[in-house]
């Protein structure tokens, strides 16, 4: 395909003469002329007029001019016309160069901030010599009839020069760049395929440019600006929206569209060895497209299977997780039944056996030995601690089953207190303990509660300060504040320490010594107790120095 001079042959408006053109010239040079005028626009106005936007813009802008320029050269009718594109060509490729070294010092900032003044002073001080040296003959020495080519003189040399120099300009700003952004980050990928687009695109317009003035192998240069085409896209879109970047959803969508331009093509020529040519790129393109499509859809299906074994599996799991927890909860419900039912039975006879121990005690029965009155107190004091001891069973089984129910009634709480401090005094004392009880006989502690509930409360916490204080004294004491009454029970025991502290309330907690000292505890009275308290709207809490130091049992209502 030789290229014919331009002379008097019919001509487009007496300016062009496109019978000289090559048919692919039409479908390479002015789809890519509108395409990249297109795109430059849609980023400027996608990103808001943004820096970035602008120098993608100038890209496509000087790109298509250049397109232009050249496809000038191949059609322009007049001589004049061709040495013009030839000589104005070194100015418009330049700021191809130019524009897209800015592009990548802009977009591999993290900050995406400008450059410089003085990388800017160092961009202008490269185009100066162009603009020089432009309409001399330094330029284009003079003007081949023969080839209808202009003749290239230093200019080019400088200007190819320059262009292979950029390339390596933009890497090494490129990678070092990456180097800095973290690994595996957003960053760093969003560098990499900015730099892989950058490269991709100026590789081909050299390689293109190179493979079609030294080789004279058109063809090469009339793909080569589709091509370009291809990567300015990516680099629009790396910009518009990277967020949600797909390299192989793009990719398939650019194979495909560059297969219908191909085989649109195809109907256009009648070139043999150029159909050659492009059906060889069009099979090619769509091996790439099938494979492409092929594992996709592959994926795609071993993705779904492998989600719906999931599925299932996990709602077969899911099915014995349920059927295993209602079982559980079935047994919890069933275990506190008989709790439950246990402590209401044992509550009847033990009441009798107090009632009977506490008679005989006062004589009811007429004049017992000492010994005998020494084995009855027995029976009293532990039948005494065991009706606590199912109280709070029965609680627990109330609390559970949810069918703890509260008589509310406005009360003198001294009374409750005093209730229990007397039915206590006698044990304690045989304990050889002291146990006071302080009070304002001036004031009422009126509170609205359920009598018997608060009474368990109190009596929990007495018979603990008993239970956990060997020597010393237990001190029960009512305060006053506004519109709250206070019950401090206050002993010399054993004391809580830290590691307790937090737990003491919590359902079957024990300090790991309290068995030292009383083995009989079950773990439940202060959780009951905070239950209780808490349903009067009260708060219940315990202060100790520490270990060996005593402790104070504190209810405020
Ligand atoms: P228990 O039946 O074990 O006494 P509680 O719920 O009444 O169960 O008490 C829980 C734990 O709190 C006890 O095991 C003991 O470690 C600690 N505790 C309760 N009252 C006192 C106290 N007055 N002095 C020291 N430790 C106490």
């Amino acid at each position: 395909m030789e290229l014919l001079c331009p002379d008097s042959v019919p001509s487009f408006l007496g300016l062009l003469d496109l019978s000289i053109a090559p048919p692919l010239l039409f479908y390479s040079y002015i789809p890519s002329i509108l395409l990249s005028l297109l795109i430059g626009f849609y980023v400027l106005i996608r990103t808001n007029y943004s820096l970035l936007g602008k120098i993608l813009f100038s890209i496509s802008f000087f790109f298509a001019l250049w397109v232009l320029n050249v496809f000038v050269l191949w059609v322009a009718a007049y001589n004049d016309a061709v040495m013009f594109s030839w000589q104005i060509n070194p100015l418009i490729e330049i700021f191809i160069f130019i524009f897209t070294i800015y592009f990548t010092y802009v977009f591999t900032h993290p900050q995406r901030s400008d450059v410089s003044p003085t990388i800017k002073l160092l961009l202008y001080l490269v185009i100066l010599p162009i603009i020089v040296f432009l309409p001399t003959r330094f330029n284009v020495s003079t003007y081949d009839i023969n080839s209808c080519e202009g003749v290239l003189s230093y200019l080019w040399i400088y200007m190819y020069g320059f262009e292979v120099a950029s390339i390596v300009w933009i890497l090494v700003i490129g990678l070092s760049r990456r180097q800095r952004a973290m690994k595996g980050s957003e960053e760093r990928k969003r560098v990499s395929y900015g730099l892989f687009g950058i490269v991709a695109f100026l590789l081909l317009f050299v390689w293109s440019n190179i493979a079609g003035e030294i080789f004279e192998y058109q063809v090469i240069s009339l793909l080569g600006a589709l091509g370009m085409m291809v990567f300015l896209g990516f680099l629009a879109y790396l910009i518009v929206r990277f967020k949600i970047f797909n390299l192989k959803l793009i990719g398939s969508n650019v194979l495909v569209f560059a297969l219908w331009i191909i085989t649109a093509a195809l109907l256009l020529i009648d070139d043999v060895r150029l159909l050659h040519i492009i059906v060889a790129i069009t099979l090619v393109l769509t091996v790439i497209l099938g494979v492409f499509l092929i594992r996709g859809v592959r994926r795609e299906v071993f993705q779904r299977e492998q989600i719906e074994k999931l599925l299932s599996e996990l709602g077969k799991s899911n099915d014995k997780l349920w059927v295993a927890n209602e079982k559980l909860k079935d047994l919890d419900k069933q275990k506190t039944e008989f709790v439950s039912i246990a402590s209401h039975q044992l509550r009847s006879p033990l009441t009798v056996i107090k009632g009977y121990s506490s008679m005989l005690l006062e004589g009811s029965f007429g004049e017992i030995s000492d010994k005998v009155r020494e084995a009855i107190d027995r029976v009293f004091q532990s039948s005494q601690r065991l009706v606590l001891v199912i109280e709070d069973f029965l609680n627990i089984s109330r609390i559970e089953l949810g069918t703890m129910k509260y008589e509310w009634s406005d009360f003198d709480l001294r009374e409750i207190v005093e209730t229990v401090v007397r039915d206590v005094k006698h044990t304690v004392e045989k304990n050889g303990l002291k146990l006071f009880f302080e009070y304002d006989t001036n004031l009422k502690y009126v509170v609205r509660g359920d009598q018997g509930k608060l009474s368990q409360v109190v009596s929990n916490l007495i018979d603990n300060a008993m239970k956990y204080t060997k020597h010393g004294s237990i001190k029960v004491k009512l305060e006053k504040f506004v519109g709250k009454v206070r019950l401090s029970v206050q002993d010399t025991g054993i004391g809580i320490g830290e590691e307790t502290m937090p737990k003491l309330f919590e359902k079957f907690s024990r300090a790991s010594d309290a068995g030292k000292t009383n083995i009989a505890g079950t773990g439940l009275g202060l959780y009951v107790a905070k239950e209780i308290v808490t349903a009067h709207k009260g708060k219940i809490w315990a202060e100790s120095e520490g270990v060996g130091k005593g402790s104070t049992f504190i209810v405020e209502i």
